[in-house]
């Protein structure tokens, strides 16, 4: 490449930051511009529903890359800079005060914003979402306060919310309206772990309810459910779910649909220009269809793997799709998407009572997803078996004697 290419990543989080690390790991000595809307220099989100919302882990932990990594390393970060608009004809990217920026290959590594509840009171103070280390502050100052925090949601972030809240000594009433906590992120059987676990920490939950108002006088104190229960509430985290940023290729005409349309190579309908992370709906060669998914793991393998198709790497990103948890004294690691109708069977290994054991969702005798829950080093090998797509022998692979590489 020649020194004066330049290529532009929009989006300075996980997925962005990673990948302009790679395109200089790589030897790339052309200019990256890396464009991020919020303030703060790249960061990492999972701290932000654990150890930093409850105040545990220091600011400083949470950073992607140390304060001075950017300059050392060339990389041209511009913080609380949106961009407004995409030019694919004339290969630029336009900020939000005006300024042009024009790129030899782009990366939008936009992510995702939570989804927001259309209801009357959403606007209360006190309705918060969390995305951002400003919502997390904002968060952490309402639970140290103590009270009664009602979530819209269990999912992930409802979830951990309700262990943090549950840990800073507020009472907590989860609202969902599947039947169980989790339920199509894990489908029944381990959304039904999660409940438990939840209901011995004193989460009371209300399945098959929605929530349909927020009441109060300038700060919510009511939540009204869709059975017409009225629940005290001096903070509601809203965790519904979130939605792919897709404004900028959408309007730039870019193929878009459940986030921005990549193939394998991480590359959209404009040959220059690529998509990784929450945002990039990519077709995976192993799953044999296209997934957007909202893991760290895919911010921080994707974002590299898009950057190396930059390069004009032969890039095929196939990762099994990887996601982490930790809730009270249970941590757990989950691969594959086991979402309900993706599997007929459900196997364990180890010690469900003491919550130390291994799930396997299978299809047609093969493992398509598993779920290591306070038992560690045990992910790759998961994953292998996962990929590997044959049938196994479930004797085998429920004896906890049996090596996981020799199922
Ligand atoms: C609270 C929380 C906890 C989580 N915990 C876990 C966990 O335990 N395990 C796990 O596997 N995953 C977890 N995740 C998910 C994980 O954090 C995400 O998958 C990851 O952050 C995705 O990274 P990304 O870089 O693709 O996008 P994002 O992190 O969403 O970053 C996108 C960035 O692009 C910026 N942007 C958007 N539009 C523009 C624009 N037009 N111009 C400039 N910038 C723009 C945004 O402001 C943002 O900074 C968690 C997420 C949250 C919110």
């Amino acid at each position: 490449m020649p020194a004066e290419t330049t290529f532009v990543i929009v989006g300075a989080s996980l997925a962005g930051a990673k990948a302009a690390e790679t395109l200089r790991a790589e030897g790339f000595d052309g200019r990256v511009v890396l464009l991020g809307a919020e303030p703060e220099r790249p960061y990492e989100r999972p701290p932000l529903s654990k150890g930093y919302l409850l105040g545990k882990d220091e600011k400083s932990s949470i950073y992607v890359h140390e304060e001075g990594w950017y300059t050392e390393h060339e990389v041209d970060l511009r913080l609380a800079t949106p961009v407004r608009a995409l030019d694919p004809a004339g290969r630029r990217v336009t900020t939000a005060d005006g300024e042009s920026v024009e790129y030899d290959r782009l990366l939008l590594t936009t992510g995702a914003s939570p989804r927001r509840l259309k209801i009357p009171g959403n606007d209360l103070d006190g309705v918060l979402y969390l995305r951002t280390v400003t919502h997390c502050e904002r968060l952490s100052a309402a639970l140290a306060g103590g009270g009664q925090v009602v979530i819209a949601g269990a999912g992930w972030i409802g979830l951990e919310v309700a262990a943090a809240a549950r840990e800073a000594g507020c009472a907590v009433t989860v609202i969902e309206p599947e039947p169980a906590a989790l339920h199509r992120a894990l489908g029944p059987e381990l959304g039904q772990m999660f409940t438990e676990l939840h209901r011995e920490h004193g989460v009371e939950f209300r399945f098959g309810e929605s929530v349909s108002e927020f009441r109060g006088s300038g700060q919510v104190s009511e939540v009204v459910t869709s059975s017409g229960a009225v629940v005290p509430a001096n903070t509601v985290v809203v965790g519904i779910g979130a939605v792919p940023n897709t404004g900028l290729a959408a309007d730039a005409g870019l193929d878009v649909g459940n986030g921005i349309v990549v193939d394998a190579a991480l590359r959209t309908s404009d040959s220059s220009i690529y998509a990784a992370g929450d945002v990039a709906n990519a077709y995976h060669p192993l799953l044999g269809r296209r997934v957007r998914v909202e893991h760290w793991a895919n911010a921080l393998n994707g974002g590299p793997a898009a950057a190396r198709s930059m390069l004009g790497q032969d890039v095929s990103y196939d990762r099994v799709p990887y996601f982490f948890s930790d809730q009270y004294d249970l941590g757990m690691e989950a691969a594959g998407l086991p979402e309900p109708g993706s599997y007929d069977q459900v196997l364990y290994r180890g010690d469900r009572a003491a919550r130390e054991f291994i799930a396997f969702w299978l299809r047609q005798g093969a493992v398509v997803a598993g779920m290591n829950v306070n038992v560690w080093d045990v992910s790759d090998d998961i994953q292998a078996l996962i990929r590997s797509g044959r049938q196994v022998d479930a004797a085998r692979l429920t004896d906890p004697d049996v090596p996981l590489t020799e199922v």
